[in-house]
């Protein structure tokens, strides 16, 4: 049988919903990022039909083209992959939210490059929570240094922080990770600060255990990427 993409966005949010009332958070509290990287422009409208609104992609080029063919829907863009300094411009000024910060260099660029006309860019540092393959993320006793340098930033909200920690099964092993990221984010004292970026298609249950603000799913909505 055929299972439609509006009935497993909305098995998502049934898994979301059940994961919010395991924790004794309030019900609708964590907010679902829906990873379209790689999807088509008609599959994120289908998610969009079924209400969703928040999406997340990871590559530059493809995402300006879906954003163009969805100039009309009223979507909020977040872009989640790695980002070169030659692409930091065009970042600014076509997402409203960036999770993968994880360089000076590139904060102040995103920061010089935001337009003054603009609210500031919502930022979340990315971490490298389980010394991960990926060289992706800072490690985690850097994360204070980072967070104050970039909490200067004029035009840069710093909301949170990010990570996408190594895959392991079982429940405790993956609280482990989210567990040290919430604690880190804990320890820093800036009031923007508002987001825990972390969970995907594998994990969101730990992930929200341990104070998900943001889920970022994309398998478990679109099916498997080639
Ligand atoms: C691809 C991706 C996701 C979604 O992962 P799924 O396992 O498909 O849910 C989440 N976060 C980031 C940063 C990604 O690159």
């Amino acid at each position: 049988m055929m299972v439609s993409l509006a009935e497993r966005l909305h098995e998502v949010e049934q898994r979301l919903r059940s994961a919010e009332r395991a924790a004794g958070r309030v019900s609708g509290c964590v907010k679902l990022l829906a990873v379209s990287k790689t999807k088509s422009a008609e599959a994120m409208i289908l998610a969009y039909r079924a209400g969703q609104r928040h999406f997340g992609e990871s590559y530059l080029q493809e995402a300006l083209v879906k954003q163009r063919q969805l100039a009309h829907f009223n979507i909020t863009w977040h872009f989640i992959g790695p980002i070169q300094s030659n692409k930091t411009r065009s970042i600014v000024n076509h997402f409203s939210w960036v999770h993968s910060v994880d360089r000076l260099k590139i904060a102040r660029r995103l920061d010089e490059q935001r337009s003054p006309d603009s609210a500031p860019l919502n930022i979340c540092l990315q971490i490298n929570v389980s010394g991960e393959m990926s060289k992706s993320g800072v490690p985690i006793d850097e994360l204070p240094e980072f967070a104050a340098a970039v909490s200067e930033l004029p035009r840069l909200r710093l909301r949170g922080i990010m990570a996408i920690p190594a895959q392991t099964t079982g429940f405790d092993n993956q609280r482990a990770a989210f567990r040290a990221l919430r604690m880190a984010m804990e320890q820093l004292p800036y009031k923007t600060l508002d987001t825990l970026s972390m969970g995907m298609s594998n994990d969101l249950e730990a992930a929200v255990a341990e104070g998900a603000t943001i889920v970022r799913i994309g398998t478990a909505i679109f099916g498997s990427r080639r």
